[in-house]
Formats: C-alpha cells, sequence, structure tokens
C-alpha cells in the first residue's frame, strides 16, 4: 500500500475509482490534503462519512511539532517535528522581506559524512517519504497562517540520495490542485551526487540548484567532505555545467569558510578559475561551529579578503546573512541537542 499523502492526483482516482468512487472525490481528497491542509480525515467534511472512515485504513502523515523556538534577532523559527514512527526532522521559517521561505530536511540523518556538519554525526536513519517532506511545509503554512513562498531543501539529509522521493515532493509542491508553488522558487542543495544531478537536469524543473562546494580542490575536498573520494570535482563540475545547459539555471555554489582549512586567498584564486566557464554564483558562509567538531569560523576581516579574491577574478559572490544564530541555527544541531537530551 502506498503512503496516501504521497500519491498524485491520478493514483488517487485510480485508488478511489476501484472502490466505486467518482473522480470528483479524489479532487476533494487532494485539495483537503495538499490545499486545505487538513490534519486528519474528520475535517474532511464535504466527503461521505462512510469514505472517511474506508479512509482511515490509509494513515494520513502528519508531523507534530515537538518545540518551536523563535529568534528574538530576526523572527526565524526552528521547527522540531516527530514523525510517525517517533523520528525527528527539523525545518526553519526565515521570513524575508520577499515572502516566507522554508528550509526543509529530506532524510533523518544522513549518510554522507561532510566533516563539518552536525546531520550526519549519528549517520542516515531513513529516508523522509515524499508526504513527510511536504508536511513540513504544510505545518508551518498551516500554524503561521501566512503562504510560504520559497522552499529550499538544505536541511538534514542528502536529497540526491533521496531521489526519487524528491522528485515525487517537487511534482505535488507544484501541482495547480496544491501549493502550486512555482519552481522558480525552490532550492534543492547537494553535497555533489554526480548521477542524482544529471538525472535531475533532465527533469527541466526550473529549480536553483546550490552545490556545497566548500574546497577549490580535491584534495581538501577530500579532508571535508568524504563524498569527494567517489566523485571528483571535475566530474560534479561537467555535471553543473550539464545541469546549466539543461534548464538554463544557474547553479549556486555554497562555501562555508573553516579557518585555516579552506579560506586562503590563494584557495579563492583556484576556485574563481575553475567556476568562471560556469557563470555560477558563490555564497559564502562562515562555518557553524559544530562542538563534536573543532572548527573554527573564519574572521570577519579573512572572509573579506577571500570575497575580494573571488570578485578579483570575476565571480559573483554574497556572503550569507545569518539567521537564527540564537537558535541552533545550522544544519542538525538542534536534533542533535534535543537527542542528547532523550533517556
Ligand atoms: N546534503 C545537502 C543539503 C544539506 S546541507 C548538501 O550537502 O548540500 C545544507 C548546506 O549547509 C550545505 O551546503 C552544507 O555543506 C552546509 N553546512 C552543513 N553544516 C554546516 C555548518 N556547520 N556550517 C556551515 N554550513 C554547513
Amino acid at each position: 500500500m502506498w503512503d496516501i499523502k504521497s500519491m498524485s492526483l491520478t493514483e488517487l482516482q485510480g485508488l478511489l475509482g476501484e472502490q466505486g468512487e467518482p473522480s470528483y472525490r479524489a479532487k476533494q481528497l487532494f485539495s483537503w490534503m495538499h490545499q486545505r491542509l487538513a490534519a486528519s480525515y474528520e475535517e474532511m467534511t464535504n466527503l461521505p462519512r462512510s469514505l472517511r472512515e474506508k479512509l482511515e485504513s490509509y494513515p494520513l502523515t502528519v508531523l507534530q511539532a515537538e518545540t518551536v523556538q523563535t529568534s528574538m534577532k530576526d523572527g526565524t523559527k526552528k521547527y522540531l517535528f516527530r514523525l510517525g514512527d517517533g523520528c525527528y526532522v527539523e525545518s526553519v521559517l526565515m521570513p524575508y522581506s520577499y515572502g516566507n521561505s522554508v528550509c526543509i530536511s529530506s532524510q533523518v540523518g544522513c549518510a554522507m559524512g561532510c566533516r563539518f556538519c552536525a546531520s550526519t554525526i549519528g549517520g542516515k536513519e531513513r529516508d523522509l517519504l515524499p508526504s513527510e517532506m511536504l508536511d513540513q511545509i504544510y505545518r508551518i503554512q498551516a500554524e503561521t497562517k501566512e503562504r510560504v513562498s520559497h522552499v529550499v531543501v538544505m536541511g538534514s539529509g542528502e536529497p540526491l540520495d533521496n531521489l526519487e522521493n524528491l522528485i515525487r515532493f517537487l511534482d505535488l509542491l507544484g501541482s495547480e490542485e496544491g501549493l502550486h508553488l512555482g519552481m522558480r522558487n525552490v532550492t534543492v542543495s547537494t553535497c555533489g551526487l554526480v548521477p542524482g544531478i544529471r538525472l535531475l537536469a533532465e527533469k527541466k524543473y526550473a529549480i536553483t540548484l546550490a552545490l556545497s562546494l566548500h574546497a577549490p580542490d580535491d584534495e581538501i575536498r577530500k579532508t571535508i567532505m568524504p563524498v569527494a573520494k567517489r566523485y571528483p570535482l571535475d566530474e560534479v563540475l561537467s555535471a553543473c555545467a550539464y545541469y546549466f545547459s539543461q534548464t538554463g539555471r544557474r547553479v549556486t555554489f555554497e562555501y562555508s569558510l573553516i579557518a585555516g582549512v579552506n579560506d586562503a586567498p590563494w584557495m579563492a584564486k583556484k576556485l574563481a578559475g575553475r567556476l568562471k566557464p560556469l557563470q555560477g554564483h558563490v555564497n559564502l558562509i562562515p562555518v557553524n561551529p559544530v562542538a563534536e567538531r573543532g572548527y573554527h569560523r573564519t574572521q570577519k576581516p579573512n572572509i573579506e579578503l577571500f570575497k575580494k579574491e573571488l570578485e578579483k577574478n570575476g565571480i559573483n559572490v554574497t556572503i550569507r546573512r545569518e539567521m537564527g544564530s540564537d537558535i541552533d541555527g545550522a544544519c542538525g544541531q538542534l536534533r542533535a541537542r534535543y537527542r542528547e537530551k532523550q533517556p
């Protein structure tokens, strides 16, 4: 049996059709789940009671907000959600002038092992279902009563390590009968799984691909990102070029600055040389120190130096505005802290 909230409208029409229901019933059910964001079948009052009772045998994914922390600095809200099986994931709501942006998780934990990242410390527990990715957005929209206009798949997990569910999630998110979110307002971030990047390119969504680069060459990259041993930078960057050629969307490169590891000006120059042909954009992020790792963030003047060096060599750069730093803003930190406190 399939998870009902992960099914497309056509699949739902098939399922209900088998039970003798007319196709408009499937439309009503889909709209309750994906537009009106119902948390139970009981709420779906225009469905006949007999049908609602039948539907009870298809569990409806609804995440429960276990804790919500609000940043006093910038209004960022961090949610810790409890999944049906007792696992936890986190999501972040960032109110920007252009709208509400939600950062969602794609897996419970992560298998990629990046040295600076808190999400990967306990390894991957499991993939999230499409419905569980959607429901992070749905619950936040239902709670705030404000439309979510932008989505970034940049929370815990590697989305391209959960590609089939990611694609289903994107289709449901963009669906006219659902939230109907424009794909231009969606960003998917990857540590560089080459086959996944190429597959996603072929889907030709108008989403932005963000590549977690964090180093100018394989030697340095391998010391902080184990995935670099599987996919060398040449292959990763050529997959990014392919992504650009297929979708017309410029790739964003994420670069977290770690003091003494990847922040020397010569590295900026080398990086610029590699990125120039891709016309990409670099997002510099001072690394969020994770207690378990012993990495420190690059100091402000050195961040500026790194930025200038990139710019001098023709690269567009922004320093990412930090949000929610007072509420365990970085990936996996809230979940990690919460797990520590559990018996
Ligand atoms: N697995 C995906 C998406 C999740 S991580 C990826 O690797 O892109 C989202 C972004 O946060 C990535 O760029 C990741 O490298 C970065 N990140 C993880 N931990 C960080 C930390 N402690 N400080 C700064 N950036 C971090």
